[in-house]
């Protein structure tokens, strides 16, 4: 049984919010230098799960130099009669908070972009060993999803082996993404909202529909769904539609009502498909950013894992720096990547015809969502490097939004 009182560190809702800086951390797991990572909870049948087991495959924090990157994938087996397969993805996601509830850690994204450090101090206190961490966290999960019998949790920081096993999970996360086709926010009554960034972002709520998946690409409808239904207390909870005001932009009055009781006030007014006059609060946890370039009065779009300038010369982490906090920033928003395969995205702004530049990854990625008659027009980093050479790309090739065949609905 897993006692508070064997932790070297403490642990609770005051360390959520707490940043580890380069120059504060011992090591970290996972993050843009790390070769592979990812988190992935499986619901299991009860005679397949050995409760509080922790096992560590590949090199122990204790082994790690200071000041080093590892890969790592964080898998946890779960069983117990209440589960349901809907709630792998919600399970998994309490890892953010869970992991943010621990003194001196600090846990950033999801799925396979996840990054987590440990800080000097609480190595210094005792915490060497992931082992420990296992055990902290099966405490909270324990101590707070009474639906969970039986838990194990497997590190594994071998990074051949995480990059083994990584294919596996980028098929499950395909497979979760792929269940939402064909459901329109027009087919359901509830949407589903979140708050668990607001440790880090105080005024941000998501808002998930069956047709915008949450900044972070970890929550989808059903997953909202599962969510509420697990831990109808939680920070996932079940926001009423209301009356639709605007059907092109996405403006819900059940949505704004929640935005504002949520914001504390902050925000009263959401467009859930424009990035324009009140988009939807971009917390830190984004995947991705629309972002508005005004020479060709169109978008780009730029991930976490592209390094290098945008075509606006920005790269993504200095636009994350002015897009998070949980505002409404007019003109760049933070988005899961998956919205790109909805049929509203940005439609208020017109939609996917009015992309102008991508990384290549990102285009090759979800070349399926993008119409075929536009592929070759979108610009990525092979083919301008700023503004002036963008503008010119687009006249050349006749990008529709340029050409002005596009309607704004
Ligand atoms: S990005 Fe949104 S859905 Fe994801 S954890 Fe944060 S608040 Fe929740």
């Amino acid at each position: 049984m897993v006692d508070m009182a064997d932790f070297h560190v403490d642990i609770g809702p005051q360390y959520e919010g707490e940043v580890v800086r380069k120059e504060d951390m011992h090591v970290e797991f996972g993050g843009p230098k790390a070769k592979a990572k990812f988190e992935l909870v499986t619901l299991k049948s009860m005679d397949e799960v050995e409760h509080e087991k922790v096992e560590i495959i590949g090199p122990d924090i204790k082994d790690m130099a200071e000041g080093s990157t590892s890969s790592i994938a964080l898998l946890v087996d779960i069983a117990g009669e209440e589960l349901e397969k809907d709630m792998e993805p919600v399970i998994e996601r309490r890892f953010h908070m869970y992991m943010n509830n621990i003194e001196g850690i600090y846990h950033m994204n999801q799925r396979n972009d996840i990054w987590i450090r440990l800080n000097k101090e609480s190595f210094k206190k005792g915490l060497n060993s992931l082992k420990e961490v296992g055990d902290m966290l099966i405490f909270l999960y324990t101590s707070e999803l009474m639906a969970i019998e039986k838990i194990s949790i497997t590190f594994v920081t071998d990074e051949a082996k995480v990059q083994e096993l990584l294919a596996d999970a980028m098929k499950i996360y395909a497979a979760r993404d792929e269940r939402l086709k064909g459901l329109k926010e027009e087919d359901v009554e509830e949407f589903y909202g979140c708050v668990l960034c607001q440790s880090f972002a105080p005024t941000h709520v998501c808002v998930v529909t069956p047709e915008r998946i949450a900044n972070c690409g970890a929550i989808n409808w059903f997953d909202g769904r599962a969510a509420y239904k697990l831990d109808p207390e939680g920070p996932i909870f079940g926001v009423e539609k209301g009356e639709c005001v605007d059907e092109v932009r996405g403006e819900y009055t059940g949505v704004n009502q929640n935005s504002m009781e949520r914001s504390l006030g902050e925000f009263d007014q959401v467009y859930l498909h424009s990035a324009f006059e009140h988009p939807h609060t971009s917390c830190g946890c984004f995947q991705s950013i629309c972002f508005y370039i005004p020479e060709v009065d169109a978008f780009g779009i730029v991930h976490r894992d592209f390094s290098g300038p945008t075509v606006i010369g920005e790269s993504f982490t200095r636009m994350a720096g002015t897009t998070s906090g949980g505002r409404q920033v007019e003109g760049s928003l933070g988005m899961a990547l998956e919205y790109l395969r909805s049929p509203k995205f940005i439609q208020g702004d017109g939609g996917m015809y009015r992309i102008v530049w991508m990384p290549k990854e990102v285009k090759e990625r979800y070349q399926e969502c993008i119409p075929a008659d536009l592929f070759d027009k979108i610009a990525t980093e092979d083919d301008v490097t700023n503004a002036d050479e963008l503008t010119a790309f687009l006249e050349k090739v006749g990008h529709p939004w340029v050409k002005g065949e596009v309607e704004l609905p």
